[in-house]
C-alpha cells in the first residue's frame, strides 16, 4: 500500500447510471469554482447514512466540495435537461443553476443523487446566473430537514457552503450552495422533455430506467396487466403523488410552486422554493409572492397534483398503446383513481388526527365540521390538532373550544370515539403520534435565517434539533409551537 491510500477516506462510493442514459437528458459539465468556501451547515447523521466521514467532511475538504471547487472522486458532474409546465405554461428548462455529482451507493446498499444547488450557470440557466443565496439555500435546509422530522417522503440537505461570492437579487447577498440527496431529480418534467425531444425508444430507454430506479417490483405486477409496464409506472406515480399530497395536507404544508418539473417521480417532495407551513387554517391560503391567482393555494394542491399528473400520463402516451385512443383511455381510467387515492388517505389521516380507529361513515362529515369551524374561527392549523391532543387550548384555541358550535362538535367526536373498541389512551396514543407539536413556523424560520446570515448559526442550530423530533411534547417545544404575534404581516415567500 503506498502512503496515499492510508489516507481516511471521505467515504464517496459513485455509481453514475444517469450519465450512461442517451445523452440527449443532459449535459456534463463542471461547477464554476468560487473564491471562499466555507461549511455553514453540514447534516451529519445523513452523512454517515450515506456511508461518508462526516469528520473528514467537516474540514477543509468538505468546504471545498460542498462548493463545487472539488470534484470529489468518481462524481461525473452533469445538468439534467427537463421541461415543465409553469403555472400552467409549457417550457423548455433544465438544470440552470444546479449539477448532479452523481449517485453514491449507500452502506446499506441504497442509491442517491447528490446535487449542487448553485453551483454556477450551465447551458439551460437561460437568464439566471446560476446561483444561490445563502438565506434560501438555508432555508431549503430546514424545511426539508423538517419534512424528513415529519416523517414525509422528500429530498434531503446534506450541506450549505458559502461561496465568499455576492449575487444580486433585489438587493446584494452573500452566495452559497446547498448539496442535495434525493432517490432520483427524476421529474414528470424530465419525462415530458423526452416525449417532446427524444425519440420514442429514448423515452421508452427513460421509462425503463425509471422503472428500473423507483419501481423494481413493476415487472411483476405488469403481467396481471398484459406486461404493460408503463401503465404500471403510470399507476406506481400516481399512487405516490396522492400519498404525498395527502401528507403534505396534512401537516399544512403549502409547497408554493407545483410545476410539473418540481413534481418528482420517486414521490419525494422536492424544490423548496416559495413553500411555507400555513399558520391559520384557511384553504385559499397562499405564500407565494408570484401565485397571484392561488393555483398553488393550499386547498387547490390536490387538484394541481391531478392536473400535473395528467401531463404525466400525455408524455407517456406512446408506451401505454401503439392505439392513440386506446391509450387515452387506460391513462384516463388510472388518472381517474387519484381522487380516490387521496381521498383515502387524507381522511384516514385524518381519522387519525382525531384518534378514530376503524371507519364510520360520518367521519368525513365530522372532519369537514371541524376544518369549517377552525376557518370560521380563524384557528391555528396545528395548534387546533394538538390542543385536541392534549386537551387543553395552546394559544387562541381558547375562543374556538369555548363556543356552543365547538362543544356540539366535541359532542360528536366523544360519541365516534366511544363506539370503537380501543381504549382512551390507545385514542391519544394515536393522536400524539399524528399532531406535531412543532411545524417549522414561518416567523420561527426566518429569525433563524436572519441571525444564521449575520453569522449567528445558534438560533438554526436549535430550531433544526426542535424539527427532527416534531411529535415530541417538551416545555421547550411548546415555546416554538407559539403562533406568529397577530401583528406580524402576510407572510410572503419568494423564490
Ligand atoms: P424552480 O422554479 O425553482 O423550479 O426553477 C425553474 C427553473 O429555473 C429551473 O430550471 C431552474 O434551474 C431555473 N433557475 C432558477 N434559478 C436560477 C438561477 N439563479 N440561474 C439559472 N437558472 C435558474
Ligand atoms: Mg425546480
Ligand atoms: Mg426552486
Amino acid at each position: 500500500m503506498s502512503g496515499n491510500d492510508e489516507r481516511p477516506l471521505t467515504g464517496w462510493r459513485f455509481d453514475n447510471s444517469y450519465a450512461r442514459l442517451p445523452a440527449f437528458l443532459y449535459t456534463k459539465q463542471g461547477p464554476t469554482p468560487v473564491s471562499a468556501p466555507k461549511l455553514v451547515v453540514l447534516n451529519e447523521p445523513l452523512a454517515a447514512s450515506l456511508g461518508l466521514n462526516a469528520e473528514l467532511l467537516r474540514g477543509e475538504e468538505g468546504s471545498e466540495i460542498f462548493v463545487g471547487n472539488r470534484i470529489p472522486e468518481g462524481a461525473e458532474p452533469l445538468a439534467q435537461a427537463y421541461a415543465g409546465h409553469q403555472f400552467g405554461h409549457f417550457n423548455r428548462l433544465g438544470d440552470g443553476r444546479a449539477l448532479l455529482l452523481g449517485e453514491q451507493l449507500t452502506p446499506s446498499g441504497e442509491r442517491f443523487d447528490i446535487q449542487l444547488k448553485g453551483s454556477g450557470a450551465t447551458p439551460y440557466s437561460r437568464r439566471g446566473d446560476g446561483r444561490a443565496a445563502l438565506g434560501p439555500m438555508l432555508r431549503e435546509y430546514i424545511i426539508s430537514e423538517a419534512m424528513h422530522g415529519l416523517g414525509i417522503p422528500t429530498t434531503r440537505s446534506l450541506a450549505v457552503a458559502s461561496t465568499g461570492e455576492t449575487i444580486y437579487r433585489e438587493t446584494e447577498l452573500p452566495g452559497a450552495v446547498l448539496t442535495r440527496v434525493a432517490a432520483s431529480h427524476i421529474r414528470v418534467g424530465t419525462f415530458q422533455f423526452a416525449a417532446q425531444w427524444g425519440t420514442e425508444d429514448e423515452l421508452r430507454t427513460l421509462a425503463d430506467y425509471t422503472l428500473e430506479r423507483h419501481y423494481p417490483e413493476a415487472s411483476a405486477l405488469a403481467e396481471a396487466d398484459n406486461n404493460n409496464r408503463y401503465l404500471v409506472l403510470l399507476r406506481e406515480v400516481i399512487a405516490r403523488q396522492a400519498a404525498l399530497i395527502a401528507q403534505w395536507q396534512l401537516v399544512g404544508f403549502i409547497h408554493g410552486v407545483m410545476n410539473t418539473d418540481n413534481i418528482a417521480i420517486s414521490g419525494e417532495t422536492i424544490d423548496y422554493g416559495p413553500c411555507a407551513f400555513m399558520d391559520v387554517y384557511d384553504p385559499a391560503t397562499v405564500f407565494s409572492s408570484i401565485d397571484t391567482n392561488g393555483r398553488y393555494a393550499f386547498g387547490n394542491q390536490p387538484n394541481i397534483g391531478a392536473w400535473d399528473l395528467a401531463r404525466f400520463a400525455e408524455a407517456l402516451l406512446p408506451l401505454l398503446h401503439e392505439d392513440e385512443a386506446r391509450a387515452i383511455e387506460l391513462a384516463q381510467e388510472e388518472l381517474a383513481e387519484f381522487a380516490r387515492l387521496f381521498n383515502r388517505h387524507w381522511l384516514n389521516g385524518m381519522r387519525a388526527k382525531l384518534g378514530l380507529f376503524g371507519e364510520e361513515p360520518e367521519d368525513a362529515a365530522l372532519v369537514d365540521t371541524l376544518l369549517d369551524l377552525m376557518k370560521q374561527h380563524g384557528a391555528d392549523y396545528t395548534n387546533t390538532f394538538l390542543a385536541l391532543t392534549y386537551d387543553t387550548p395552546i394559544g387562541q384555541e381558547a375562543s374556538l373550544f369555548s363556543t356552543p358550535t365547538f362543544a356540539d362538535w366535541r359532542q360528536l367526536w366523544q360519541t365516534r370515539q366511544s363506539k370503537q373498541p380501543q381504549s382512551k389512551a390507545e385514542s391519544e396514543r394515536l393522536m400524539r403520534s399524528s399532531n406535531p407539536v412543532v411545524i417549522p413556523r414561518n416567523h420561527r424560520v426566518e429569525a433563524s435565517l436572519e441571525a444564521a446570515v449575520h453569522g449567528d448559526l445558534g438560533v438554526m442550530e436549535s430550531l433544526l434539533d426542535i424539527l427532527a423530533n416534531p411529535y415530541e411534547l417538551t416545555p421547550e417545544r411548546l415555546e416554538y409551537a407559539a403562533p406568529p404575534g397577530s401583528s406580524s404581516r402576510p407572510y410572503r415567500t419568494f423564490c
